[in-house]
């Protein structure tokens, strides 16, 4: 950020500085911590001079569950380079000298106004709550990722500062929860980063690996060359060839000395001796004890869990301005639809029969409408059903009775259609799509329905989760 010298008279008093209307409070540490006090102001300047302090101001403010805490312009002033990922993160910029009260007011004006485009409609699930109040704050500050910051403050050892806000430190898994929730419903998508091992009791990720005794689990061991002597083929640890006077080797077994390593013995493996059971053995296991709960587990039982980069999708960038419906159980009884997992499952099926004729072709599509919400928010709710029968109906009319289809959310629908090459698919889709806008311009006030689509052949070789999530990925991308 450049640093703009504003000539100005700047009076703070108590803390309190009006400029261009706007009305900044000042947060020292010498302040009450208490922030519902400050909900009239219109931005927050926080002296981070002790970071310990600021780090606890800032996030009781984007902790906060009311928006007109969570998404206040908040700056810091005499920050020094921290450590703590929300500190650094979770602000809106750094001031050296109140001298910049004119650059910080603007971009205060700014998010003001993204606020004010906001959906605030609530919505039902705890997920959802979390999850919008995320895509809300992402969309004020024009923020198209969710990246995993390492952090030795939390217990999986990483960090989604927009999100672990809300928790606390200990509860950082239900961060990957909300993630992954996240993605099910088709808001963020995932770009693999790194994975991590989780104890299976307590989810913790603070984990101490060890080498241990296959016999007693003790990790008081200590490796040594196993010797093999050509000669009179004996085999044992090197220790049994050595002596107390120098450093030659003899085998116990014939007497000879060992002259080349390579010529007439050989060094063919480690051997572990376990100073707890005294007992030697060749492979040791691996266990993990968990810091946090103690528990002393294989490491095959542990959790694995991905870390990735969250991109949104279209439908959560969308999402904040124009509200979500969760992918409810109200789009899974609509006449002439399938259930999502009975959909895979005759997809399923169709990829195996497509295996068995393989000139006959079936295509896959998705369907999108994409400012569907904003329709749902002008007809109500309730009158959700009707419009996705309707829509339902109209497809149905047009395509072959075996094909099938199912909504993954009150937003998109997949489709199979049988022996439906791709450019007859393209042709079938751009129909359905101009009769979809006719249906609903006709029947709702002259609404323009957005329909994206995308479709591609169903391949034999490949898994119909697989198939699906590509074709998903290239519609929202
Ligand atoms: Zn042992
Ligand atoms: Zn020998
Ligand atoms: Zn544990």
């Amino acid at each position: 950020m450049s640093l703009k010298i504003v000539p100005q008279n700047v009076e703070i008093r108590n803390n309190k500085i009006e400029f261009e209307n706007l009305l900044f409070f000042i947060i020292d540490s010498n302040s009450n911590t208490k922030i519902e006090p400050l909900i009239g102001y219109d931005a927050i300047i926080i002296d981070a001079k002790d970071a310990d302090f600021a780090q606890l101001v800032l996030r009781k403010i984007r902790g906060h569950y009311n928006p007109e805490f969570y998404l206040k312009p908040v700056f810091l002033i005499n920050y020094k380079e921290s450590k703590d990922p929300i500190l650094h993160t979770m602000n809106d910029g750094f001031i050296h000298s109140y001298d910049q009260l004119k650059e910080i007011a603007d971009i205060a004006k700014q998010l003001f106004l993204k606020t004010t485009q906001l959906d605030y409609q609530p919505v039902a699930t705890f997920e959802a709550q979390i999850i919008k109040k995320v895509l809300n704050y992402m969309y004020t500050r024009d923020l198209k990722t969710l990246k995993p910051i390492p952090d030795l403050n939390s217990v999986i050892g990483y960090t989604y500062p927009e999100i672990s806000i809300n928790f606390d430190s200990t509860e950082e898994s239900q961060v990957l929860e909300i993630l992954e929730w996240g993605e099910k419903e088709g808001l963020i998508w995932p770009d693999f980063y790194e994975r991590i091992y989780l104890c299976n009791q307590c989810s913790g990720g603070f984990l101490s690996y060890r080498e241990v005794c296959p016999h007693c689990n003790s990790s008081n061991s200590s490796a040594q060359d196993l010797v093999h002597h050509f000669p009179c083929a004996y085999i044992g640890p090197i220790s049994d060839f050595r002596n107390n006077v120098d450093n030659s080797l003899t085998c116990p077994k014939c007497n000879k000395a060992l002259r080349h390593i390579g010529v007439d013995y050989d060094k063919p493996s480690i051997i572990h001796h376990c100073n707890n059971c005294d007992k030697n053995f060749q492979d040791f296991f691996v266990r993990a004890k968990c810091i946090s709960c103690t528990q002393d587990v294989e490491v095959q039982y542990l959790i694995p869990k991905s870390i990735n980069i969250y991109k949104l999708t279209k439908r959560g960038r969308t999402a904040a301005a124009n509200g979500f419906l969760s992918s409810g159980k109200e789009v899974d009884d609509i006449f002439g639809t399938l259930s999502m997992p009975v959909f895979k499952t005759m997809l399923h099926y169709e990829i195996e029969r497509i295996k068995e004729n393989t000139e006959q072709k079936s295509s896959i599509a998705i369907i999108n409408i994409e400012n569907i919400l904003e329709l749902y928010k002008k007809i109500g709710k309730k009158a959700e059903k009707t419009v996705l029968e309707s829509v339902v109906n109209l497809i149905r009319e047009n395509i072959k009775p075996t094909d099938f289809m199912a909504f993954e959310n009150s937003t998109t629908l997949y489709m199979c259609l049988i022996n439906n090459d791709f450019i007859q698919t393209e042709s079938d889709l751009t129909k359905l799509k101009s009769l979809i806008e006719k249906l609903i311009k006709n029947n709702f006030n002259d609404f323009e329905v957005k329909i994206n689509f995308k479709a591609s052949l169903l391949q034999p070789f490949n898994k119909s989760e697989f198939q699906l999530d590509e074709l998903t990925k290239e519609l929202f991308d």
